[in-house]
């Protein structure tokens, strides 16, 4: 079994793996390893930078016993100009335990999924998807709200590039929550119906903000400085018209003072942006007990 979107995973299997990341979650913060995958190994190839995502899956197959073994890829043999597919067999014949694959190009995960006997895991790939982040998510909304069922989750920014938008408009409408999806409108995906950030953010349970993914650009925005934050932005004027409970959440990077101003992202109350990061840990041992148990 393979990772590769919201979609290859079954009800039941969402439900296990968000059962299984509150257990580990608490055992992780009272430092308490498992053996679970004792010997197993786990490649980790990173053709996108990445901070968060490479860390925590490393750090999940450790506190799994599993080893972690990343591919430093700008100093590979994709340098020498070896296709992703010669990557894949290479990498297949020394018999990992399994893959987990970021990428800039939508689908490269499912075409190295084609050759490797383990289970791949999508770390992200290009605009397409980023699954492991929506079930973080989720998880780290149960752990704050205590449900998922009902709640209004305004997911404002970069939907057009975001492939944590794309996981997350997949996974919360099946555990009940109502998404609504907002952005500048160069910056929205065709075929999804425009509302203002503000429509997005009045009463909302979850405000979570995504960066503006220059790198994906073709053209600048051309925006002033501070022009983004008072359209798009999360400003305290803008979240005082979300539900008085409301949390706030970005899957990091962050662009501070430019999708969200500093002082929200920094408020121990409302702010789950480092709850985010601790659960991710938790979410992706249960990914890999899953997926290499199974
Ligand atoms: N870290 C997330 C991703 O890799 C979000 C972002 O880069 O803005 O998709």
């Amino acid at each position: 079994m393979d990772l590769l979107s919201i979609d290859s995973l079954g009800d039941a299997e969402i439900a296990d793996i968000l059962d299984r990341a509150e257990m580990y979650f608490t055992g992780n913060r009272g430092r308490r390893g498992t053996e679970r995958l004792h010997g197993r190994i786990v490649f980790n190839v990173f053709y996108e930078n990445s901070t968060r995502t490479a860390m925590s899956f490393a750090t999940a197959a450790h506190r799994l016993g599993a080893s972690a073994i990343s591919l430093s890829v700008e100093r590979s043999s994709v340098a020498k100009g070896e296709t992703l597919e010669d990557t894949a067999r290479t990498l297949n014949a020394m018999r990992p335990d399994a893959l987990v694959i970021r990428h800039r190009e939508n689908g490269a995960p499912a075409a190295v999924a084609m050759i490797m006997d383990a289970p791949v895991i999508n770390a992200g790939d290009g605009t397409n998807e980023h699954p492991t982040q929506a079930l973080l998510d989720a998880a780290t909304i149960r752990r704050r709200l205590g449900r998922i069922e009902g709640l209004k989750i305004a997911i404002c920014g970069d939907i057009r590039h975001s492939r944590v938008a794309r996981s997350n408009a997949l996974l919360l409408p099946r555990l009940g929550a109502e998404v609504r999806l907002a952005g500048p409108p160069e910056l929205m995906p065709d075929g999804v119906p425009p509302i203002s950030i503000d429509e997005a953010i009045a009463g909302a349970d979850v405000v979570m903000m995504l960066r503006v993914q220059r790198e994906r650009l073709e053209d600048e925005l051309g925006d002033a400085p501070g022009e983004y934050l008072a359209r798009y932005g999360l400003t305290s004027q803008r979240l005082a018209t979300a539900s008085p409970e409301a949390v706030v959440m970005h899957p990091g990077p962050m662009n501070r003072g430019v999708e969200i101003e500093d002082r929200i992202a920094d408020d121990p109350e409302r702010s789950l942006i480092t709850l985010q990061v601790e659960m991710g840990v938790a979410v992706r041992m249960a990914c890999l007990e899953l997926l290499i148990g199974s």
